[in-house]
């Protein structure tokens, strides 16, 4: 087998760590016969190096922003090379640039067009372990450009499709779980998952990997296999949902917190430029619902001043619900099967939890409830959807 195995800023948070790391690799080197490692930088480097930056300006320049948070994988890289070839196995680091990764789109958001693996395959060739930095590559204009926050897995996708290899990401979890375990202890490892719901989980609030890698998996069907850095246990296998059985309805419950509702009164007329004027503030707007004259969206907390200062300039009356949550069941089965709202609908008013909004999409459903009934909901619906 063939595979590139990424590993996150804390698993190569020390150098301890990195030798780690090191062993794993050396171990994977007996049934893989080309490896390619992609590492995060170092534990929290990147927002030290974001906070230097601060330092000398509010609104550093992101060309030279993406030139200075580049260099925090290019540290992890080397020495995990270095403590591979002290080990006594060849291997070779390279920057994002020297893998191949090009790169179109804004400084600090760029996007992958493609990875020219003519180095790597050199190095694979001589039988090297090639241990990439993650997040980065160069534009058109030759100038090193990073792919937003937690960018790695997107470079370990990327590299896993543009060579056919498996993608492994170890990671400080042992995989992905039906609820966070930090929220409800008695969650279960998940063996399976489809793209779709992995992606539905990462958008509504779970943080497993990042939302654009499985983007990629999916569009090149990659298969991702999610494990604890420490590669003893078994982890979760995200693959299409064609194999991904389908005895459950419901997989995973996600939740976002610090949700503000917000319910204005103004005429349907008013409504796209009341809109647009919040997008003109950068207010991101989730669910959004209607009856007569009352128009209620979801944001979160931190919008707050923003949202009042608005609505006050454009004298619309409103009303902010605080200090709520969003839940979500997800599940690919619910593509098929119906009546999973039902029953979660059943679920609330038997236990007499009120929520104030409902969204769905193809293979989930999400309720806005109060934060302190959170806890109380899981564990009812966990039960109930034996997750
Ligand atoms: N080091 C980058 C970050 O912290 C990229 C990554 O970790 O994937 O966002
Ligand atoms: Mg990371």
């Amino acid at each position: 087998m063939n595979v590139v195995m990424k590993f996150g800023g804390s698993s190569v948070a020390t150098i301890e760590k990195i030798q780690n790391v090191a062993d794993i690799i050396i171990r994977k080197k007996k049934e893989a016969s080309n490896i390619v490692v992609v590492v995060s930088a170092m534990g929290k480097t990147t927002n030290e190096l974001i906070s230097l930056s601060k330092q000398i300006s509010k609104r550093p320049d992101t060309r030279e922003l993406d030139q200075l948070m580049s260099t925090g994988e290019m540290v992890s890289a080397s020495l995990l090379s270095m403590a591979l070839i002290e080990k006594g196995h060849d291997a070779i680091s390279m920057t994002g640039n020297k893998a191949g990764f090009r790169t179109k789109g804004i400084h600090t958001k760029s996007k992958i067009e493609d990875v020219k693996t003519k180095n790597l395959d050199q190095a694979l060739s001589e039988g090297k372990v090639v241990v990439v930095a993650g997040f980065q590559g160069i534009n058109e204009r030759g100038d090193i450009t990073t792919f937003g926050r937690g960018g790695s897995d997107t470079s370990a996708v990327a590299l896993a499709a543009k060579l056919g290899f498996d993608c492994e990401i170890y990671t400080d979890v042992e995989g992905i779980y039906s609820v966070d375990p930090r929220r409800y202890k008695e969650a279960k490892k998940l063996d399976v998952l489809s793209f779709d719901e992995v992606m539905e989980m990462a958008h509504l609030g779970a943080k497993v990997i990042e939302p654009r890698s499985v983007e990629l998996a999916k569009k090149y069907n990659v298969k991702v296999y999610i494990a604890l850095n420490t590669a003893d246990k078994k982890g979760t296998l995200i693959t299409d949902g064609g194999n991904v059985l389908e005895k459950n309805v419901i997989n995973n419950i996600s939740v976002i917190e610090d949700v503000l509702l917000v319910s204005f009164n103004a005429h349907k007329k008013k409504l796209s430029d009341i809109f647009l004027k919040l997008a003109q503030r950068n207010i991101n707007v989730d669910v959004i619902s209607q009856s007569e004259e009352t128009i209620s969206f979801t944001s979160t907390n931190e919008n707050e001043d923003i949202i009042a200062e608005l609505f006050e300039e454009e004298n619309i009356s409103y009303n902010f619900r605080r200090d709520l949550s969003k839940v979500s069941v997800i599940g690919n089965a619910m593509r098929s099967q119906p009546g999973v709202a039902a029953s979660v609908f059943k679920i609330f008013s038997e236990n007499e939890i009120e929520f104030y909004q409902v969204s769905t999409s193809e293979i989930s459903i999400s309720y806005i409830i109060d934060k302190d009934k959170v806890d109380d909901v899981i564990r009812i619906l966990a039960q109930e959807f034996n997750l």
